[in-house]
């Protein structure tokens, strides 16, 4: 028996990365799962990975910081798959720069898909879960958002937001038995980090006392534990998944 038998999952930003390897992990784990991302044709890797379990994949389209995008999302999950108990907030970019160069451009780009964004999901599935009188919501933010970093001032406000965020709607959705909590990753090998330079990455290399950098899977299974019923008595919480880059 699985650990999500029965739920349904939605993940946000699922074509590759971290949300894919999520995706994967909820479905192997019982859950069918709606997955979205920019364009719904670079979801098929990941939704095969799904029906590889058995599972049900369902597939949209959606730019998290449109409104009206993330709502028809949701709403046609839920007709199409009955339920949900699972929001997971994945979705993000980045735009680094020092603060002094960094246009207002490209902070309100970060700024929107990955703060914005998690509002907008998080208020959409809220009145399902409300009725449902149960859900589980799991925020991808980063350890940046809890340290900083220099040149990346709009996503450690970003991420920081996505933690203040995790922590009010745990309090507002806790009496309905809807639990908020959020993951920071570390430095997690995928396309995001891939575009560092050699440098930089041996540098973070040497402050991560596990001695490697992260894979997907670690964020995924982490997420599954905050999923589902052995995180029961668990809410606004935040998970460093960094190989103790951060301790707390
Ligand atoms: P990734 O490989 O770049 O994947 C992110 C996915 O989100 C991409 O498929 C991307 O599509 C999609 N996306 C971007 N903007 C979107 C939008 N407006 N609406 C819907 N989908 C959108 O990144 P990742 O490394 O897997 O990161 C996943 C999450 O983990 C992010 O929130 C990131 O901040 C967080 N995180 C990552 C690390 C790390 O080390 N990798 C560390 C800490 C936190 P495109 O192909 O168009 O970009």
């Amino acid at each position: 028996m699985g650990l999500l038998d029965g739920r349904v999952a939605l993940v946000t930003g699922a074509a590759r990365g971290i949300g894919q390897a999520i995706a994967a992990r909820l479905a192997a784990a019982g859950a069918d799962v709606a997955v979205c991302d920019l364009e719904a044709g670079w979801l098929e890797e990941t939704a095969g990975r799904i029906r590889q379990t058995g599972r049900r994949a369902e597939v949209f389209a959606c730019d998290v910081s449109r409104a009206d995008q993330v709502q028809a999302g949701v709403d046609r999950v839920v007709e199409a798959l009955g339920r949900l108990d699972v929001l997971v907030n994945n979705a993000g970019i980045t735009r680094d720069t020092f603060l002094v160069r960094m246009s207002e451009t490209d902070w309100d780009a970060v700024l929107n898909i990955n703060l914005k964004g998690v509002f907008l999901f998080t208020k959409a599935v809220a009145r399902t879960m409300i009725r449902q009188r149960s859900g589980s919501i799991v925020n991808i933010a980063s350890v940046i958002g809890l340290m900083g970093n220099a040149g990346q001032a709009n996503y450690a406000a970003s991420k920081g937001g996505v933690i203040a965020l995790t922590k009010t709607a745990a309090r507002e959705l806790a009496s309905r038995n809807v639990r908020v909590n959020a993951v920071a990753p570390g430095f997690i090998r995928t396309a995001m980090t891939d575009k560092l330079p050699e440098e930089a990455r041996q540098r973070m290399l040497g402050a991560i006392p596990l001695g490697r950098f992260g894979e997907p899977d670690d964020v995924a299974r982490t997420v599954l534990f905050l999923a589902g019923d052995e995180s029961a008595y668990i809410t606004g919480q935040v998970i460093s998944v960094c190989g103790g880059m951060v301790m707390a």
